[in-house]
């Protein structure tokens, strides 16, 4: 019997002994069988008991290690490179068909106007 399972006494000597019931079996002991459980139960505990008190499990104090996901170092994005070229498409002669500064008055890709230089510019 441990020092936690002695009948309590009282300050003058007195044992002070009274019945409880097992909040986990229902089972009826006298107080000093049962004992507070990490729930916050009382559970009897003991020989000549069901046993109910169960420790915690070490577990459950585990402490997660925090992780570290930041990168030795870093630098930041430089600025978008825009290339400005003409293309088929931006070169249409036509209204709202083609690119600023690349539009030319008149002239039809492809069309039977197409000049060498129009075609050295689409094609390369
Ligand atoms: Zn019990």
């Amino acid at each position: 019997m441990t020092a936690r399972n002695k009948p309590s006494r009282s300050l003058k000597g007195v044992r002070r002994q009274y019945r409880a019931l097992c909040d986990r079996c229902g089972s009826k002991y006298y107080n000093w069988q049962l004992r507070d459980e990490w729930t916050g139960l009382m559970v009897c505990h003991g020989p000549s008991t069901n046993d109910c008190w169960e420790p915690r499990h070490p577990q459950d104090f585990l402490r997660p290690v925090k992780e570290n996901n930041k990168l030795p170092w870093t630098r930041p994005e430089p600025d978008d490179v825009f290339i400005v070229g003409c293309s088929i498409s931006s070169s249409s002669g036509y209204a709202d068909h083609g690119a600023a500064g690349c539009m030319k008055a008149g002239w039809e890709p492809g069309g039977p106007n197409m000049s060498y230089e129009d075609f050295a510019t689409i094609y390369g």
